[in-house]
């Protein structure tokens, strides 16, 4: 979460900040700032998004070759002015951003305030800026050795960039758990952001900071990098394999919706090279070389957290079906912290988008140290998650923006699919026809995709009558479970209405109290061994005069007859109904949304890529 950009070099700073912050405000967007160096530091901050701040900023002087950026999504103090990032030293000539959060915040502060500091802001931030200047003062060092000592003294999450008035041109970053990329420009110039979209349009060179790593940026100079223990370190210069054009909206109204319609290339892009439907073959690459370890494994434990979580949930019904390995889904957050077992016979696999989800990543750690093998599904290349883990797979969906995740979940859904099929072929617990069959019926999904994106005008129709409901149930049995669940979070997160997913047999314990004439109640009714049961629950509903919506299969009769509403999506084997029953309820979540005037895109208090715990 929070989005920091730096630059320092020969060009003006000012536009590729601001630039750099709008790329990077899905990360967060509370507040936004942008300090400038240009004889003396500039700070222009406020409350509200990058456009807020250039109109705060309005004809000010915007002059100056350095510079750094940060939206926030904040942790400590309310969203606002004054804990807007950048924040000043106390002294004035030492400028901070942050990602992340100081945990001894609190000790550090009392020391600083005993010495006499006095704190402007509420945040976790200004105390550690506070720091580095109490450190400079005393022990009058450069600015790089300040924060490295300073670093020393806290815990906790951090990216941070630092500049002093003292040292112009000069940029010092360092981070712990939360990312940092710095980019290698040609002219001697450096960028610096939190993920490489605000870099790749100046340089496709770039260095991925390591946790616990400093870096000191002088324009013109070799990057320099050391360890908080002051040991040098060599950069490792990677070249960028992104596009530019992946970061523009293409001519949607919104980046959900593009994303929304990009499914068939995405989920074509994750089984590229990976299945083959003529030689019967299922192979992924960084997960092949653990093929044994999971097939001898006690369990396959998937950590994830919100929508991968829901990917997890059906990778856990793929995999117990198709390879007959015991598997368990946990949230990461809770895991980390309830002393579950866990063995060298273990095999964790962790599922995030980013690749950068702190509870997440600190869930790894944990399994780590219990000897598990670790391994990631990520979509973010060069991602901490893909950096830190033992081996794992690329989801290949490309750059998502968009706040609610909608291709990255097919796209994880895709990528546990050719796992299961992988896995059961290697240990044989699918019988060759199944297995072919399983195959084509995978390898034809994107085309599926594509056809339920034809729903669109129904769905739309849908959403205008419902776009005032108070709540929303969604119910699904066997794979479509999850995505009831998905469906519910979808709605959520983007038009504020309260949904709930429930599996719609358990429907009956508790919240068909809550069905009544204003209770729209979607249901994924898709042909699959449980049709027969989801009917009778559908008719449950109908009983109590709750309003039906439901996602069927092309040509379906019985469904048609009692559902208030239906949207026809191709058949498919259940097991892949997620992949193609999720694109009527993403849509349907997004044409509400938008009826109702939400921030698509930008959901309220949300951000994506969640780097704090
Ligand atoms: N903890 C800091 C704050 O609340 C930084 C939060 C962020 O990552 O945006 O200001």
């Amino acid at each position: 979460m929070c989005g920091i950009v730096g630059y320092t070099g020969t060009k003006d700073a000012f536009p590729i900040l601001i630039k750099g912050l709008q790329r990077l405000e899905y990360r967060g967007y509370d507040s936004a700032g942008v300090a400038l160096a240009n004889d003396g530091l500039q700070l222009y901050k406020c409350k509200g998004k990058v456009v807020d701040l250039q109109n705060h900023i309005g004809n000010g002087t915007t002059h100056g070759n350095s510079g750094i950026g940060h939206t926030r999504w904040a942790t400590h103090g309310e969203p606002n002015d004054v804990n807007a990032h950048p924040h000043f030293s106390m002294g004035g000539n030492i400028i901070l951003i942050h990602n992340g959060i100081i945990e001894n915040y609190d000790s550090v502060k009392k020391e600083l305030v005993a010495r006499g500091y006095i704190f402007k802001s509420d945040t976790d931030t200004e105390v550690l800026v506070n720091l580095i200047e109490e450190i400079q003062k005393s022990e009058n060092c450069k600015l790089s050795e300040a924060v490295r000592k300073a670093l020393n003294e806290v815990h906790g999450a951090y990216a941070i960039v630092v500049m002093s008035e003292d040292e112009p041109g000069v940029i010092v970053a360092a981070r712990k758990s939360s990312p940092l990329v710095i980019g290698i420009g040609e002219d001697g110039d450096f960028f610096l952001a939190s993920d490489a979209t605000p870099i790749v349009e100046y340089t496709k060179n770039v260095v991925y900071l390591e946790d616990g790593e400093i870096a000191e940026i002088v324009p013109g100079q070799e990057l320099k990098l050391f360890t908080e223990k002051k040991q040098k370190v060599t950069p490792y210069i990677q070249e960028l394999e992104l596009h530019l054009e992946e970061l523009e909206k293409g001519g949607y109204d919104h980046f959900m919706l593009k994303e929304i319609y990009e499914q068939p290339r995405s989920v074509h892009d994750s089984m590229r090279g990976r299945l083959s439907v003529k030689r019967g073959l299922v192979h992924l690459g960084g997960m092949g070389d653990y093929e044994k370890k999971m097939l001898a494994a006690d369990r396959i434990i998937f950590i994830a957290c919100g929508t991968s979580w829901h990917a997890g949930l059906v990778g856990e019904y793929l995999i117990e079906d198709l390879a007959r390995i015991p598997v368990e889904v946990e949230y990461a957050s809770e895991f980390r912290y309830r002393n579950p077992i866990i063995t060298e016979r273990d095999v964790v696999i962790a599922i995030s988008q980013s690749g950068e989800t702190a509870d997440t990543l600190a869930a790894l750690e944990l399994a780590t140290r219990k000897g598990a093998t670790i391994l990631g599904i990520c979509n973010v290349v060069g991602s901490s998650i893909a950096r830190i883990t033992d081996g794992g797979s690329y989801t290949h969906a490309g750059p998502e923006i968009g706040v609610a995740s909608t291709k990255a979940f097919t796209s994880q859904v895709t990528v546990l699919s050719l796992l299961a099929l992988m896995l059961g072929q290697a240990k044989g617990t699918i019988e060759r026809s199944r297995f072919h069959r399983t195959l084509v019926d995978l390898s034809v999904i994107p085309e599926k995709i594509e056809a339920a994106l034809q729903t669109d005008a129904i769905v739309k129709k849908i959403a205008a009558e419902f776009k005032d409901a108070r709540n929303f149930l969604y119910l699904g049995r066997g794979y479509c479970f999850p995505l009831a669940l998905e469906g519910a979070l979808k709605l959520k997160e983007i038009s504020y209405i309260h949904a709930e997913g429930y599996p719609a047999a358990e429907m009956k314990h508790g919240p068909i109290a809550l069905i009544d004439e204003e209770m729209p109640v979607v249901v994924i009714a898709t042909k699959g061994p449980s049709y027969e049961k989801v009917v009778s629950n559908i008719q449950e509903v109908k009983a109590r005069k709750g309003v039906v919506i439901a996602v069927v299969s092309e040509g379906d009769e019985q469904v048609k007859e009692i559902a208030d509403y239906t949207i026809e999506i191709p058949e498919t084997e259940e097991m892949f109904a997620p992949l193609v029953a999720s694109v009527p309820l993403q849509l349907l979540s997004y044409h509400i949304a938008v009826m109702r005037e939400c921030n698509v895109d930008q959901p309220r208090n949300l951000a994506k890529s969640v780097t704090v715990e």
